[in-house]
């Protein structure tokens, strides 16, 4: 998938000026549901299984090498083959390795977000071999030729209406308006897909090193006749992803489907260990695994190590103020909310991707709903930092944060200055007492309002009113 980070400002500007997208975004459901599994759940056992699984991600990272051996190992023990792909180009290289090598013609995909990191649908097509999307969000997308806008939820952009005109342009049949009749109509077109595909690429939730497995958490169901129909299943995983046991992953799975669709366990679990055995019908006769770095290793020991532990869930996108108002695709690359402003500086580098760091309120709600407890304002703190001290931000903005810094270091200068700015404030604010526009900060007031500040002083003079 091509980067469009650096867009984030005019992309983002344009998703607020949308009607449709802020309707899309009101519509996400996913918070409050959590929020019920949570309070069903206990909210101090569901803390202890916060802190049971950052523990066995910590774990897993701080001995990948020896995890990642451990699961080859057990992995090709059982009939599978391990490969890996130090970036998004070798990705590609690796699949379609191994679609020449078992002459593959046609690809049924379950929802992989490694899989558009590589932009595997154009690099497959551009082989010969026709992609096709069996999720029912990413087949929308597929259709649409748009990128995902939500991890979980990837077509969560478009409306009924524009699936519908989708299907009619795309299947040649009568315009159907119901959410049932469209889903019934995708499901029989995709069945003559399962049936006729040679290969399935899936990605993987987790992959469990003691016995070599890959994890998959889907809720339609394509994800297991993408893997066991197909006579040839590659998973395609990050290398972060592995957990040493399955004791490990049934902690994980605890927190996994609640945080992200607010659901007690997913609609289906599966845990696929090696290939098809010579009595049976079912499964791969070959299966494939692809690891892949691109950029992961480098986090290892990094300040942004922390990020490793990510198990996807989309918890802190459906919680973010920001994510909520711009949509997924303003951030213009495969991870969006706050989880993307730390991973796609960290993956495709700090120019990539400048705004992204500055996407966040850094309210702190991402960090207090993450299941594996990621400090995501910390990280998104820490690449300001390397932003400024790599002199990537503009001039004007890093002077003004200088001679911040500057009056913040003399309290009583401190203090004065605030006293002023907070009366300039309030005649600004007018007879109404609002502020809808401020001189050299217009890009804050485009998209909002604000109350002026109150007559009675600053908080500082009001707080030391309250101690004396
Ligand atoms: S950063 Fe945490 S909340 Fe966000 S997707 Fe990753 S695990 Fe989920």
């Amino acid at each position: 998938m091509q980067i469009q980070s650096i867009h984030f400002q005019k992309r983002s500007s344009a998703a607020i000026a949308n009607p449709e997208t802020q309707k899309r975004m009101a519509s996400l459901g996913f918070a409050q549901r959590r929020a019920e599994r949570v309070t069903e759940f206990g909210a101090a056992a569901f803390e202890a299984q916060r802190d049971a699984a950052e523990a066995i991600r910590n774990r897993s990272i701080a001995d990948l090498a020896t995890w990642i051996e451990r699961f080859e190992t057990e992995a090709t023990s059982r009939g599978a083959t391990v490969l890996f792909a130090s970036d998004a180009k070798e990705v590609g290289e690796r699949v379609i390795e191994v679609c020449r090598r078992h002459d593959l013609k046609k690809a049924i995909k379950s929802k992989s977000m490694l899989s558009e990191e590589a932009d595997l649908n154009r690099v497959l097509a551009a082989a010969g071999v026709q992609p096709v999307e069996t999720d029912l969000g990413e087949y929308i997308c597929q259709l649409a030729d748009d990128p995902p806008s939500h991890i979980i939820a990837p077509a969560m952009h478009k409306s009924q209406d524009e699936i519908a005109d989708l299907f009619v342009k795309h299947h040649g049949t009568p315009r159907l308006d119901r959410a049932e009749q469209l889903t019934r109509e995708a499901r029989e077109k995709l069945r003559e897909h399962f049936l006729s595909a040679d290969l399935g690429i899936s990605g993987g939730n987790f992959l469990i090193a003691e016995t070599g497995s890959v994890a998959l958490v889907t809720n339609e169901g394509n994800g297991r006749l993408v893997t066991t129909m197909p006579r040839v299943h590659i998973a395609i995983t990050g290398i972060e992803k592995v957990v040493p046991t399955l004791e490990d992953l049934s902690t994980l799975m605890r927190l996994l489907p609640r945080s992200a669709t607010g659901q007690n366990i997913s609609n289906y679990f599966s845990v696929l260990t090696g290939t098809r055995d010579a009595d049976s019908s079912e499964g791969p006769e070959h299966l494939y695994f692809i690891l892949v770095d691109n950029g992961r290793a480098n986090l290892v020991g990094s300040e942004l190590q922390d990020m490793l532990r990510c198990i996807r869930c989309g918890a802190c996108m459906n919680h973010c103020p920001v994510y909520k108002t711009v949509g997924g695709h303003s951030y213009g690359w495969v991870y969006p909310g706050p989880m993307g402003s730390v991973l796609t500086p960290a993956f495709m580098g700090l120019e990539a991707a400048l705004d992204l760091p500055h996407a966040a309120t850094l309210c702190g709600a991402c960090s207090v709903v993450c299941p594996v407890k990621i400090p995501l304002p910390e990280l998104l703190r820490s690449l300001r930092e390397r932003q400024v001290d790599a002199h990537l931000r503009p001039g004007g903005e890093r002077l003004a944060l200088k001679l911040w810094s500057m009056v913040a270091d003399i309290p009583w200068l401190y203090a004065h200055l605030t006293r002023w700015g907070a009366r300039a404030l309030r005649l600004l604010g007018g007879t109404r007492g609002m502020i809808t526009r401020l001189p050299l900060a217009g890009g804050w007031t485009d998209g909002r309002f604000f109350p002026a500040p109150q007559p009675g002083g600053t908080f500082r003079d009001r707080f030391a009113a309250r101690r004396r």
